[in-house]
């Protein structure tokens, strides 16, 4: 056999890390809200033979031979997306959120053109107009936020700006807004503009394919997220149309000929902003879009929501503030200048306890982006651990005892053994 493939010395460096990867992953409270754990059938699908294959375009339309067989699974993926969210059209190649995100600018903007969208600082993602990213330095971005007042988007207010500031694209979507969106009005917006409205339903996927949110597909004229946080499956992306675009909002090509929204986009990812596709990745995604279409899914995405409610009402009994007082879905940003805390603080002392969340600005913050003060916990990875409304409430008491001393090494060594053990009776992969 080639020593490539059956290598004499077997990388133990490299897995060694990994082992002690998962062991950090197992034995610690995962809250970062965009984190879950896959299937372990989701995992031994990316890490196959797939990842071998050049297959550079699509099923049935590509630029390499021997495509046959990743074919059959990017179609699969594709077959099982559509049905999940009530596609019409979907591209599952994306590597990333932001690499849809940017497919979808590349498809429908001239440099230059103005995007608007839901502000960084109030919980928006950086592809949506930040300047250190394409969207913001390649368009002219501008943005709406909450109010200071209820933490809630004011949608006349995102309607003023819209007229005043004529976006080609209208975004909405956020990485920590704990509101459901008016895709309706969102929507109405944009036609009076004559914007195109693309929701990013990154965060909240999981729960938008079971029905437990208000639906994008029908009023949004594109639709992107990633696949990898409540919806449970690898690290990857994907765009999704639905209703829109079957001509009426076709986009004149350099050439002046009419191409359907469909293809634009495709050719956004491919050649647009990527080369060949990651077909394990996308055969990790058709089994994870499987897994979310079964009713077991359905239980999960109901636990997680469930589960953000009764964690948020747990912080709210101890006194903490949290931005627009509660959650519709699956996480909430907690504001921490009553307990005269910064995200910093809370990051790297509740870490200190193997609980992780992260450090998050909150609307009209007066700290730096490194100090914040604010943190975000989710509650998908927990729940995909098993855990119910009653450890929420445990999980809150072990924040609080960590948080109120903060300077206490000692008492916090102690919680963390606690939460160690604790955490042996949700097992994750053994
Ligand atoms: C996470 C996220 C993304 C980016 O996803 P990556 O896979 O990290 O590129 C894009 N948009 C929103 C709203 C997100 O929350």
């Amino acid at each position: 056999m080639s020593t490539l493939v059956s290598p004499i010395i077997r990388d133990t460096q490299v897995f060694e890390l990994i082992a002690q990867e998962q062991h950090r992953q197992e034995s610690g409270i995962e809250l970062i809200a965009s984190e879950n754990f896959v299937s372990k059938q989701v995992m031994e699908a990316a890490g196959t033979v797939l990842t071998n294959k050049y297959a550079e375009g699509l099923p049935g339309k590509r630029y390499y031979g021997g495509c046959e067989v990743v074919d059959q699974i990017e179609q699969l993926a594709i077959d099982r997306v559509k049905e999940l969210f009530g596609a019409s059209w979907a591209n599952v190649q994306p590597h990333s959120g932001a690499q849809a995100n940017t497919a979808v600018f590349l498809a429908c903007l001239k440099p230059g053109d103005t995007i608007l969208g839901f502000d960084l600082s109030h919980g928006g993602h950086l592809t949506h107009g930040s300047a250190v990213n394409i969207s913001g330095k390649y368009f002219r971005p501008t943005f709406y936020g909450v109010e200071q007042e209820t933490g809630v988007i004011n949608y006349d207010t995102v309607e003023e700006t819209a007229h005043r500031e004529r976006p080609k694209l209208l975004i909405c979507g956020a990485s920590a807004y704990s509101r459901d969106w008016d895709y309706v009005r969102l929507r109405a917006i944009a036609d009076s503009v004559g914007a195109l409205l693309l929701a990013d339903i990154s965060h909240p996927a999981g729960l938008i394919a079971k029905g437990l949110l208000n639906d994008p597909m029908d009023h949004c004229h594109i639709v992107t997220t990633t696949t990898h946080k409540t919806l449970r499956g690898p690290r990857g992306g994907m765009i999704m149309l639905r209703n829109d675009f079957e001509n009426p909002f076709g986009i004149k090509t350099p050439k002046g000929d009419l191409r359907m929204m469909s293809s634009l986009l495709d050719s956004g990812v491919f050649p647009g902003t990527q080369g060949g596709p990651l077909e394990h990745i996308i055969a990790a995604k058709a089994i994870a879009f499987g897994e979310a279409l079964s009713d077991e899914f359905g239980d999960y995405a109901n636990q997680i929501q469930r589960n953000a409610q009764a964690m948020a009402a747990a912080f709210v009994a101890k006194g903490y503030k949290i931005i627009s007082g509660g959650t519709d879905n699956h996480l909430m940003l907690i504001d921490l200048r009553s307990k005269g805390l910064s995200g910093k603080l809370a990051e790297n002392t509740l870490i200190k306890a193997d609980i992780t969340i992260n450090k998050n600005m909150v609307p009209f913050d007066d700290k730096s982006p490194m100090v914040t003060s604010g943190m975000r916990v989710g509650t998908a990875a927990v729940t995909t651990r098993g855990m119910k409304e009653s450890d929420m409430e445990q999980i809150v008491v072990y924040i609080d005892d960590v948080l109120m001393n903060h300077d206490n090494e000692a008492k916090i060594q102690v919680i963390k053994e606690e939460i160690n053990s604790w955490m042996k009776a949700f097992p994750l992969y053994n």
